[in-house]
């Protein structure tokens, strides 16, 4: 069943690559790992080795140069095929930062290698257990000292970190009461994680959540980080930051609509096959409407991210289309996911359907990387021009 005239019209050969691919990794390799909360090594290998995480890295540097719609029909693809890219999403675009921001020197040392799956690159140390969604709240903090910067403080939900070389950190550089605004003086380092694991400066603790996620909390000690592993300017990490995150949640939507693909597939399939009182319960429009109303949600949805990806290709500011794709997308995948659960009555919580699994690694997109709440928020300021509300 065809959902949408993407499917087979949006980057088809790359489509068909990533259906492939995903089918060597069927329901049991995903619950078998779920249980264990265990890292889909060999599924990030595979997509790694098939050139798929590098498409956004431009030829130059080893990669296959394609723009953010052909990043997202890849991502969407391995959602809708029952998949979780969440294990290495990030490969794909933190890279950016460096693309954007870095010296030619950087890009030289640190984009070939990503390219090849040499080096990974999918750590992200933003979030701070006091400062949450208030960013330049944060505390950990990088002082120069002569040719490095000595980090110390903590990260949470620093995710993927046991499973990368390399981590993209904000840290205060200028105390804030010094700074002139308070998006000033943070400043983005690229960290060499085994070599701080190694010399104890970096400790990694894992944190087990509702899905299988590979997220941490991380500590730095006095980690020295040199002073060429800065990124772009000191004191202008902020804007680096928010200068990836349109592309990021781009992205992100896309997987959501995939994931809505996904449940709204397999609540049809199911409302054509069980049969209760003699008949399919899909004969009962409380079955078949809230699926059809997924179905328009889902659509819609992959509307603005098509918009988004189209706005960001042109180069015209997209942080709106950006953020509305992320907040309609990620409703549209928990609503599919919802009513997949309550098409499947009691087998929806049965783990072998994978529709529990795939609704608890969906739920995440609500709240991560940026919650409804902020988007709301965003667009009410910003493009409404109400009050700022935080
Ligand atoms: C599994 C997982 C993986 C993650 N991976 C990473 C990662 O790799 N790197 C990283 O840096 N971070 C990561 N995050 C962090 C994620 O980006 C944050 O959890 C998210 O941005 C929300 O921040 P918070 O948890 O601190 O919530 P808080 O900021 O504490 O907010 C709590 C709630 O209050 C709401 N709220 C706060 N302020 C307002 C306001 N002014 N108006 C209305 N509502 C408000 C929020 O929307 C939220 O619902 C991850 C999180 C999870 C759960």
């Amino acid at each position: 069943m065809q959902l949408s005239p993407y499917d087979s019209e949006h980057f088809p050969e790359i489509r068909e690559g990533v259906r492939r691919l995903c089918a060597e990794f069927p329901g049991e390799y995903w619950r078998e790992l779920d249980v264990r909360r265990e890292y889909p090594t060999a599924f990030v290998k595979a997509l790694t080795d098939a050139g798929y995480l590098s498409v956004l890295i431009p030829e130059e540097y080893g990669g296959s140069g394609l723009g953010l719609s052909a990043a997202a029909a890849i991502l969407e693809t391995i959602q809708a095929e029952g998949c979780n890219g969440g294990a290495c999403h990030a490969q794909m675009y933190i890279m950016g930062s460096i693309l954007r921001h870095g010296s030619e020197e950087q890009k030289q040392a640190y984009l070939p290698k990503i390219a090849t799956g040499e080096l990974r690159l999918q750590a992200f140390g933003v979030t701070e257990p006091t400062s949450g969604t208030d960013t330049t709240a944060l505390r950990t903090v990088a002082v120069r000292d002569g040719d490095d910067y000595v980090v110390n403080g903590q990260k949470i939900w620093t995710s993927r970190a046991e499973h990368s070389d390399l981590m993209l950190l904000l840290a205060r550089t200028t105390p804030k009461d010094q700074a002139a605004k308070k998006t000033d003086g943070l400043s983005t380092f690229i960290v060499d994680m085994k070599k701080a694991l190694a010399d104890g400066s970096l400790t990694i603790r894992p944190i087990r959540t509702m899905m299988n996620h590979a997220t941490t909390e991380v500590f730095f000690d006095n980690m020295r980080i040199p002073a060429a592993n800065l990124l772009g300017e000191e004191g202008k990490g902020f804007r680096y930051i928010l200068s990836g995150m349109n592309a990021e949640r781009t992205l992100i939507a896309a997987e959501c609509v995939g994931d809505a693909k996904w449940f709204i597939r397999k609540s049809a399939d199911y409302a054509n096959e069980r049969h209760v009182f003699g008949r399919a319960i899909g004969q009962n429009q409380g079955i078949s409407f809230p699926i059809a109303r997924a179905y328009a949600n889902m659509r819609a949805a992959e509307l603005m991210v098509h918009e988004a990806a189209r706005l960001y290709e042109a180069g015209q500011p997209n942080g709106a289309e950006a953020n509305m794709a992320k907040m309609l997308a990620a409703d549209a995948s928990v609503e599919a996911g919802n009513v997949c659960i309550q098409t499947h009555g009691g087998f929806g919580f049965a783990e072998e359907y994978d529709v529990e699994r795939k609704f608890r690694e969906t739920r995440l997109y609500q709240v991560a990387p940026i919650s409804t709440n902020l988007i709301l928020s965003f667009l009410a300021e910003h493009v409404l021009g109400m009050p700022r509300s935080y």
